[in-house]
């Protein structure tokens, strides 16, 4: 094999990693010398809900392994067909918490802006599989009616931009949003949720890093991260570099059958985020989403989990295990 050296493989734009990621089974299963005989159930199961995952994800993978922790969080496999009892297609209520285009407002003091539908990966846990994004997402024009909306209620003094994945518009836009959301005096704090800087690292541009250099707005950015493998050498400069510019970083994980529930498993993923400046958040359990079911780890097996974390970590280092409930005003701390 030709040794990997700077001036033979040059990173792509983050724009060319997300026009390049993977959509088709075939190329993945492929790509990662996998078993053939795995398609005709992806196949199926990809046409409820795409396979996406950009190749610096599938990089991290190991080849010919089918349990993957990583693959096993974007393959789309037949289990995800069953249907099993309490598992529906809007777990956590979101159809019924929108007041304004593009806004999800369900607690105090802080409303969820639906910045794009968009994301650079389609993890099949995701609660938002079959979210009706394309009625819902504010786009370009229709920033408008959250931003006004925003404006109007004083009480929200932080706003989150979520999705979908809110790096996934470009840079200008994301400074024009900002500006936007600054022109709003009892906005104070802003917080924006992505899995982009661990997915696509290079989505951390030096245009981002000035925004947050800039912006009067005090930031905290909550990333997702299942699997310390998941942490790569460029994706741990990328976070320095975010929290070198000002920002908070916290993780938001979700505790996954097969990926994570492993206590030596956490323990890793708790310790390499902190490592790369992120403290740990919230440690969700699955969302009863239509198609995941396979996924999900019962409470009583989480809450022994996060006892036995709890002995073998700082406090400082164990997230909060929690989970949503529609129509609750918070989430849930699962009491341990
Ligand atoms: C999860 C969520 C939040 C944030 O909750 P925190 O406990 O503050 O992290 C805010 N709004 C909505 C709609 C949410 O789903
Ligand atoms: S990045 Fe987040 S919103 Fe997008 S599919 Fe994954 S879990 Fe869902």
């Amino acid at each position: 094999m030709i040794p990997r050296t700077d001036s033979l493989c040059q990173t792509p734009s983050w724009q060319e990693a997300i026009a390049n990621a993977f959509v088709s089974p075939e190329a993945l299963v492929d790509y990662l010398e996998l078993d053939r005989s795995l398609l005709p159930a992806a196949h199926a199961a990809a046409r409820r809900f795409g396979l996406r995952v950009p190749r610096e994800f599938v990089d991290r993978m190991e080849r010919g392994n089918p349990q993957d922790p990583l693959l096993l969080q974007v393959l789309p496999i037949g289990a995800e067909l069953e249907l099993r009892h309490g598992f529906v297609l809007d777990p956590v209520g979101d159809l019924a918490a929108t007041p304004a285009a593009g806004i999800l407002h369900k607690y105090h003091g802080r409303a969820l802006l639906i910045t794009t539908g968009a994301c650079a990966v389609n993890c099949r846990y995701c609660f938002r599989r079959h979210f009706p994004y394309q009625d819902l997402s504010a786009h370009l024009d229709r920033w408008q009616s959250a931003l006004d909306y925003l404006g109007r209620d004083t009480s929200i003094k932080e706003v989150i931009l979520s999705g979908g994945d809110p790096m996934m518009i470009t840079d200008s836009r994301l400074a024009e949003l900002l500006r936007a959301l600054e022109a709003i005096p009892h906005l104070t704090r802003l917080r924006i949720h992505t899995r982009m800087p661990i997915i696509v690292p290079q989505r951390v541009t030096e245009d981002i890093l000035d925004e947050l250099r800039r912006t009067r707005l005090n930031t905290v950015i909550v990333v997702h991260c299942n699997h310390a493998r998941e942490l790569t050498r460029q994706v741990c400069q990328a976070l320095k570099k975010l929290e070198a510019c000002g920002a908070r970083l916290l993780n938001q994980s979700v505790l996954l059958k097969g990926v994570n529930d492993e206590l030596e498993t956490q323990i890793q993923l708790c310790e390499s985020l902190f490592d790369a400046h992120v403290l740990p958040y919230y440690l969700h359990l699955l969302d009863p989403v239509q198609g995941a079911a396979h996924f999900n780890v019962n409470k009583k097996e989480a809450q022994l989990l996060c006892r036995l974390l709890r002995q073998q970590l700082p406090g400082y280092l164990v997230p909060q295990l929690v989970y949503e409930k529609a129509g609750e005003r918070s989430k849930i701390p699962v009491t341990l």
